[in-house]
């Protein structure tokens, strides 16, 4: 059985016009001799409203029954999409989470497929049917609904396409692709015809907000080719699939950049065991996400500096952490807020030498200041001044040649 599995997200499906031409967009796939099985988000717009709802009533609703009120949104989309199938002489039902069953585990609110029932689903597939799943729902051990965390219908999609063995997930959406960067910051940010899960999942999470992460990392494990692309213009989006399927990899793939990130320095802590793990924890304990952090060789063997990011938003919650820390000692703390990251991404980096000489002279050349450094095996990332951003990724742009056409 060749399979497909097509998932709608919230603008896609955001009104009754949208919805019509998604039902053509279905029937294309239909007519080209697959088994399509569609995943729904709910029309834009509507999760959030019933999320208002929930804390009108409380601000402490009830899980079980938050999931119950936030997964009604994808019944709506559902049924519209089934039902205007239906309309055009085509064989589409709805299926809530309960009627496949897909079963959850974890928590509600952020619960995580494991199971999905296939044999309701396989019959319908070989009587011509088109099944119209609900996204971001399931169902636990105890027969209630779950939600599996805001974003949640492109894991959904993710995990149809592992069960049912597609031969693609599609993820159509109101962009056009995954770009090189992002372009409403660089007007000349081309769209990347294909990229590995690997750089995909350092896009995303640098934020270029396409797909949701977890469903990336879902996507790798099981060698699942998605596809991005836009419901609304008809050209072929980004591939995302196995480094091997890719032939003449670019050294750079992609840039991204953060807003909003704040830079925090130690001066003069302690260089004994113990330290780092003494300032971190208790940032840890009140969810206060670090990202860069490097520390300096110590120069007497005695003192070291310490330096790391957060987000903005969390930098006075950083601050009160620190200095209420009885068991660190420092000489000076130091904040700077209005930094931002910029990352380069490519797995041609790992056999191509000198990529790292070629970002920082590309900076040095517009006397752009590289504040923190850190890297990995296929990511550069510096910190520089955030009113820097969009000249840095000129720069970046123009010397890794991204905007070349691919
Ligand atoms: N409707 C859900 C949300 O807004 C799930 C999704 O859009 O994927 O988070
Ligand atoms: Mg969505």
């Amino acid at each position: 059985m060749k399979i497909v599995v097509l998932k709608f997200g919230g603008t896609s499906v955001g009104t009754i016009k949208k919805i019509k031409k998604v039902a053509k967009i279905i029937t294309d796939h239909k007519k080209n001799n697959y088994k399509v099985i569609v995943v729904s988000s709910a029309m834009s717009g509507v999760t959030n409203e019933l999320i208002k709802k929930s804390i009108e009533i409380s601000n402490n609703f009830s899980k079980s029954e938050y999931d119950v009120l936030v997964s009604s949104g994808e019944q709506i989309a559902c049924s519209l999409i089934a039902g205007s199938l239906c309309h055009n002489g085509y064989k589409a039902r709805s299926w809530l989470s309960w009627q496949v069953p897909i079963f959850t585990v974890g928590t509600h609110m952020n619960s995580r497929i494991n199971q999905i029932n296939k044999n309701k689903i396989i019959k319908y597939l070989k009587q011509g049917g088109i099944p119209i799943i609900a996204g971001f729902q399931g169902v636990n051990n105890e027969n209630r609904i779950t939600t599996i965390g805001r974003g949640g219908s492109d894991a959904s999609a993710i995990m149809f396409a592992k069960f049912f063995k597609a031969e693609k997930c599609i993820i159509y959406t109101d962009v056009e692709g995954v770009y090189t960067t992002d372009p409403n910051k660089l007007k000349k940010a081309k769209k990347i015809k294909i990229i590995s899960y690997e750089e995909m999942l350092e896009m995303a999470s640098l934020g270029a907000k396409v797909m949701q992460p977890v469903s990336i990392q879902d996507a790798r494990l099981s060698r699942i080719d998605v596809e991005v692309r836009s419901s609304f213009i008809r050209k072929p989006g980004t591939l995302i699939t196995k480094k091997s399927k890719i032939k003449n990899s670019k050294i750079v793939t992609g840039i991204s950049s953060t807003q909003n990130d704040s830079k925090v320095s130690l001066i003069g802590v302690k260089d004994k065991p113990g330290v780092a793990a003494a300032i971190f924890k208790p940032l840890s304990k009140n969810l206060i996400n670090v990202d860069m952090v490097v520390q300096n060789i110590s120069a007497n063997g005695k003192e070291t500096d310490l330096t790391f990011t957060i987000k903005a938003d969390d930098l006075n919650k950083t601050r009160k952490i620190i200095q209420e820390n009885k068991n660190i000692n420092y000489r000076k703390l130091l904040f700077e807020k209005g930094v931002s990251k910029i990352s380069i991404i490519g797995v041609g980096m790992i056999t191509t030498p000198g990529v790292t000489f070629r970002m920082f002279q590309a900076l040095a050349n517009r006397k752009i200041n590289i504040k923190v450094i850190s890297t990995s095996e296929i990511k550069i990332s510096v910190l520089i001044d955030k009113k820097n951003t969009i000249k840095a990724l000129v720069a970046l742009h123009k010397e890794f040649k991204l905007h070349h056409k691919k």
